[in-house]
């Protein structure tokens, strides 16, 4: 047991972002992590432009942002339309491997002065009080060699994904019933045609992500709502990508490298961001959908949101505050993007609306346009 203020669970960007805050402001923070880090991380890589204008925010400039691959707006095709959106001038996405961007967040809330610990999964939150007054103090965690321990602490940041321990264990989270959705995804070499652009390509039942990371390496992400058929990730992939008129020749010479992964149900809905002594950031908060490739972005800013509540919350001495401030902070800051984001999946869930997307998209293509941008937090 160590002398700590609170503890943050998960070293994603939301906990990296919130300790990195923490410490800066001298409060002494714990951050654990259940993985050796640099952790491999399905996702679609794309850092989009208001992160990175929430990382430069921080003071958080150069690393593996330096040498990202720069991506000047997203290719949005469906069926029957194509639609290039470009961000404004002055805006761009970064491409680059979440292993090594993670990794280097979380160096640098080491650097801020956090403590760090990786092979430390924590099992639940160390509850104090009776029913009815219960609040954490806390967490329970298992060392990578299997033992147990508790480590008390003023306040704990559950931001340890979208299968968060704490959130489940405090009540907050579950996955819905519906939408169902599942995400497969890999690295491939020579994909024909890659630009300095994002790429989604949706479809009727699925939709397929593609970003350029470097090295002529592109990630693909596809995301179905049905039984895919396939007997290996790499096996469901590829079948989307054969049966695609748009991607079939543009992906048939692609080899893969490193191992496909995948991952689902995706949605998590999340009523409220805390209980007393616990507050949730990132993907613990709830997640909608991948879609929109503003997740890290969201992550960072509810990592500073959760870092800030603390921070009030330890100043005043009034802990139980602390959710409700997160909470209307929260709805301030992020509830009109998320509610977006929400509208979005909606959307794409239907094959009726999807239609008059599409047509609307070819009449008026610069409605499109706005939405990419607003989508990208690059509006
Ligand atoms: C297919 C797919 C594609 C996506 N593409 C994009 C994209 O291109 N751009 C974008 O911005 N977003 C994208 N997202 C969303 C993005 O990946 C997440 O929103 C983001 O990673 C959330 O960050 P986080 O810090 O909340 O959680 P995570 O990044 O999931 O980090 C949580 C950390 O907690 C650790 N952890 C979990 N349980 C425990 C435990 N019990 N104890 C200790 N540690 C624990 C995990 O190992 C992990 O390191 C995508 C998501 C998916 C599924």
């Amino acid at each position: 047991m160590i002398g700590v203020d609170v503890v943050v669970a998960g070293a994603g960007p939301a906990g990296s972002v919130a300790a990195l805050v923490l410490a800066r402001a001298g409060v002494r923070v714990w951050l654990v992590e259940r993985e050796t880090i640099p952790r491999p991380k399905l996702c679609g890589d794309t850092i989009n432009p208001g992160a990175v204008a929430s990382l430069r925010e921080l003071g958080l400039v150069g690393g593996p942002l330096e040498t990202a691959e720069r991506l000047h707006g997203m290719l949005v095709t469906s069926p029957r339309v194509a639609v290039r959106a470009t961000y404004p001038r002055s805006r761009v996405a970064l491409a680059l491997s979440r292993a090594s961007f993670d990794f280097w967040l979380t160096d640098a809330a080491v650097a801020a002065g956090a403590q760090f610990d990786c092979e430390v999964r924590v099992r639940g939150p160390l509850w104090r009080g009776t029913a009815g007054q219960a609040a954490v103090a806390g967490v329970e965690f298992m060392r990578g060699d299997g033992r147990l321990s508790v480590q008390p602490a003023a306040l704990t940041i559950a931001a340890d994904g979208r299968r968060s321990v704490l959130a489940r264990a405090a009540g907050l989270s579950r996955h819905p019933r519906a939408p169902r959705r599942w995400a497969f995804g890999m690295y491939v070499t020579d994909v024909d045609g890659m630009t300095a652009m994002g790429e989604m390509h949706v479809r009727p039942g699925h939709y397929v992500g593609l970003a350029p990371v470097g090295g002529g390496v592109t990630n693909i992400c596809v995301v179905t709502g049905r039984r895919p058929e396939g007997r290996t990730v790499e096996d469901v992939i590829r079948r989307v990508l054969m049966s695609d008129r748009r991607l079939r020749d543009r992906t048939a010479a692609s080899r893969s490298v490193g191992r496909p992964r995948a991952l689902g149900p995706l949605a998590v809905d999340c009523e409220t961001p805390g209980v007393p002594g616990l507050l949730l950031a990132g993907d613990a908060a709830g997640f909608v959908d991948p879609m929109t490739g503003d997740g890290v972005h969201i992550a960072i800013r509810g990592g500073l949101l959760a870092a800030t509540a603390a921070l009030e919350a330890l100043e005043s001495g009034n802990l139980a505050g602390a959710a409700p401030a997160l909470s209307a902070r929260r709805a301030a800051t992020l509830g009109s993007k998320l509610r977006f984001n929400r509208w979005l999946r909606r959307l794409v869930g239907s094959a009726a609306a999807m239609e008059v997307t599409g047509l609307g998209a070819r009449v008026a293509p610069g409605l499109l346009r706005r939405l990419v941008r607003y989508a990208g937090d690059a509006a």
